[in-house]
């Protein structure tokens, strides 16, 4: 017997809680696609956050809800504008990898005001998109935490 309490258990094991173990998987789109097609897949897969990717898989943007509707509200044509041009782009993006403690992404969600982060691998060509973490990602973990008896 340890002699902790069932709060500082509880914390202990939120603290250990590793990206890996609970990240979704990403939805993509290549940095030749228009803002059109980038519409178009946010509502198909049901996602907030699309992440724009080179030839390699690798990271080089990223387009939010937000973004699109700006887009949206101008003149241009949203089949002809390329989603390279009105992407949040690197390096200016935070990521996570596969063994960072999902308690530091969260901080990060909310520090950053963002809504989601890829999983990245490094590799030679540069940053594999190999997931993602979203606010949704949190909210399943919250939900989790009840339901397996961990309280
Ligand atoms: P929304 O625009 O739907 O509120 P976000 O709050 O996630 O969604 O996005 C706010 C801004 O931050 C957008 O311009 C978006 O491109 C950018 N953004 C989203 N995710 C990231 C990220 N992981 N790193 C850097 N910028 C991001």
């Amino acid at each position: 017997y340890t002699g902790k309490t069932g709060s500082e258990l509880l914390t202990e094991k939120i603290k250990k809680f590793k990206v890996h173990e609970y990240h979704s998987i990403p939805i993509v789109v290549q940095e030749s696609a228009s803002v059109y097609d980038a519409i178009s897949t946010m509502f198909l897969e049901d996602v907030g956050t699309l992440f724009i990717v080179d030839e390699h898989s690798c990271l080089i943007g990223v387009v939010s809800r937000k973004d699109l509707l700006r887009a949206a509200i101008g003149k241009q044509d949203l089949s002809a504008l390329p989603v390279h041009i009105i992407m949040t782009r690197m390096p200016n993006i935070t990521v996570c990898r596969k063994e960072d403690l999902l308690i530091d992404v969260a901080k990060n969600l909310i520090n950053k005001q963002i809504d989601g982060v890829p999983v990245v691998k490094d590799t030679p060509k540069g940053l594999e998109v190999v997931g993602r973490v979203t606010k949704t990602t949190i909210t399943n973990v919250f939900v989790e935490l009840i339901t397996d008896n961990h309280i």
